[in-house]
């Protein structure tokens, strides 16, 4: 007999390990651990999501005819870790073989290997580029671009392709995104799900539980069986798709997901697969009822970033996550953890992380990640924080977001210059700044905009590393013209404001 290890993020009925099982002779062994729920203090809404849509997918797997060896997290006998639980059924039953699909984290598979067990990894094929075909793809390139990488995908794929060249002549139609958004009262909303029994236990067990971490369990309004992520899938395909290119950047108070299509945590844990998801978004366009730039925006990021990321993260190796190439190590201030703060933007997105485990992309990235950067904040905090407070955080997708793509941690593996901002752009994107205490046009005076001190401060004293960089060299032209008055006042300003922010003072 052989013991076959589903994880929960492997909830998909042909991951590689259940296609090599035996419903015969092997047992299948899925574990619910305190190791696993608390490594970083995970979102109560991200533990119920798992735990729920774990206990639905062993349900199923019986039903097919499997034997599940299922410990719950209440189990007395549980070991709560994932080799614990191994070992115990291997105790128990004598088996000695352990078959398991590769986990999606360094830690997870460092543990596995050092199991006194005999463990098969097996290649995690949900990905549509394997680490082989990433690594072959990444080798002699000075640089890796997602761009290119996410050309080649298209090929391979052959999603939005006219034979050899791109639907509509173009590979990318980025210039018709980005645009600023209204609020409109009959913008559709994502489906919410009504917690069934297993739900409501498992929120009850979460709460009792994990008493002291980020966020509530309820109100749970996630999808947790295949079933209910392909009625979101096609919520989204049929009434957010249309507008999604031209939202896909813009913020607003009232109205926190937009035209997103909030799938992300069934991905994730292979309640979809990408495949289908960008078929389902092609046909939507071939139909002609969504424009090329929504099409072809969205399968980018599923095919391109999705994939690019997950091929750096196993490509760069265990040491990714504790990169910090800008030498940045200020403590994560507390109003990342819902401290009030004065700053409008920051206290709408993580208001909104707290209540409901997810904010949009831009909000990570031009929001919280900003100010994180232009802080100088410690980006192994800054990645401890995105892992723990997102319903859809595995580290193979949020460490190359954190590290790479928003802290610039990793000295430019993931992209090619920061992403920074004043508050401009969070003004431009967003409605936030009308209602701020700050004011965003003020550049140095007391009631200036954080995010525009700062902006200068970061520049100023990593002048070294991107003057020379030509995508910033504009950036640097602007600061150096500015009168040495002001651009003395303005640094001062982001001293104090510092100095503020460390001390714990109202920021
Ligand atoms: P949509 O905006 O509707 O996009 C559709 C899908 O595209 C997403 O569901 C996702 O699967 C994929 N996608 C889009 N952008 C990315 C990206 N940059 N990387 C990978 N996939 C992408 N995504 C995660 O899945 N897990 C994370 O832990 C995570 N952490 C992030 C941390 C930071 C600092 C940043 C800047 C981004 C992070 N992202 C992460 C990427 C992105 O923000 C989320 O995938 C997206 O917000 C999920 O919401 P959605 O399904 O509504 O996405
Ligand atoms: Fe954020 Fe500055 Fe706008 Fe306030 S003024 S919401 S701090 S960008």
């Amino acid at each position: 007999m052989r013991l076959i290890l589903i994880l929960g993020d492997q909830l998909c009925q042909s991951v590689a390990a259940l296609r090599q099982a035996d419903p015969a002779t092997d047992l299948i062994v899925m574990a619910e651990v305190l190791a696993e729920g608390t490594y970083v203090p995970h979102h109560p809404q991200k533990i119920v999501l798992i735990l729920s849509a774990m206990r639905h997918f062993a349900h199923d797997l019986r039903a097919a005819g499997w034997r599940v060896a299922y410990t719950r997290l209440d189990d007395p006998d549980n070991t709560h870790s994932i080799p614990g639980e191994l070992l115990r059924h291997a105790a128990a039953t004598g088996a000695t073989e352990i078959i398991a699909t590769t986990p999606g984290e360094w830690r997870l598979i460092r543990a596995l290997q050092e199991t006194p067990l005999r463990v098969t990894l097996l290649p995690d094929d949900r990905f549509l580029c394997s680490d082989a075909e990433f690594a072959a793809w990444a080798k002699d390139r000075k640089q890796l671009r997602m761009e290119f990488f996410y050309r080649d995908m298209r090929r391979k794929t052959g999603l939005m392709m006219e034979g050899d060249k791109p639907a509509g002549g173009q590979w990318n139609f980025d210039h018709d995104n980005r645009k600023a958004a209204k609020p409109d009262l009959l913008r559709p909303r994502p489906p919410r799900f009504a917690p069934d029994a297993v739900t409501q236990e498992v929120a009850a067990l979460v709460k009792a539980r994990f008493p002291g971490h980020f966020g509530k369990a309820e109100p749970f309004g996630w999808a947790v069986t295949r079933h209910d992520a392909l009625l979101a899938l096609d919520h989204f395909a049929t009434h957010a798709l249309p507008r999604f290119g031209d939202e896909q950047d813009a913020m607003l108070t009232d109205d926190p997901t937009l035209s997103h299509a909030l799938i992300s945590p069934y991905l994730n844990i292979g309640l979809l697969a990408p495949l289908e998801i960008c078929q389902r978004v092609e046909a939507e366009w071939k139909a002609g009822r969504v424009p090329i730039n929504a099409a072809e925006g969205f399968i980018r990021q599923i095919i391109g970033w999705r994939e690019f990321m997950r091929g750096i993260y196993m490509l760069e190796g265990e040491g990714y996550t504790s990169r910090n190439v800008l030498g940045h190590n200020r403590p994560l201030p507390a109003l990342y953890w819902g401290k009030p703060t004065r700053m409008n933007c920051l206290s709408h997105a993580v208001g909104q992380t707290r209540d409901m485990a997810y904010a949009h992309h831009i909000q990570r990235l031009m929001v919280t990640g900003n100010f994180a950067l232009l802080a100088g904040v410690d980006p192994a905090e800054v990645h401890e924080w995105y892992l723990s407070v997102y319903i859809d955080a595995f580290e193979w997708v949020e460490a190359p977001n954190t590290i790479g793509m928003s802290q610039w941690a990793d000295g430019g593996v993931v992209g090619s210059k920061p992403y920074v901002s004043s508050g401009a752009y969070i003004d431009r994107m967003s409605d936030y700044c009308k209602s701020c205490t700050y004011a965003v046009k003020e550049k140095s005076g007391a009631k200036a905009c954080p995010f525009n001190l700062l902006y200068w401060h970061f520049l100023n004293r990593h002048r070294d590393r991107f003057a020379a960089n030509p995508r910033m060299a504009q950036m640097y032209r602007t600061w150096d013209k500015m009168d040495e008055t002001h651009r003395t006042t303005v640094l001062a300003a982001a001293e104090a404001f510092l100095t503020r922010l460390d001390a714990g003072d109202p920021v």
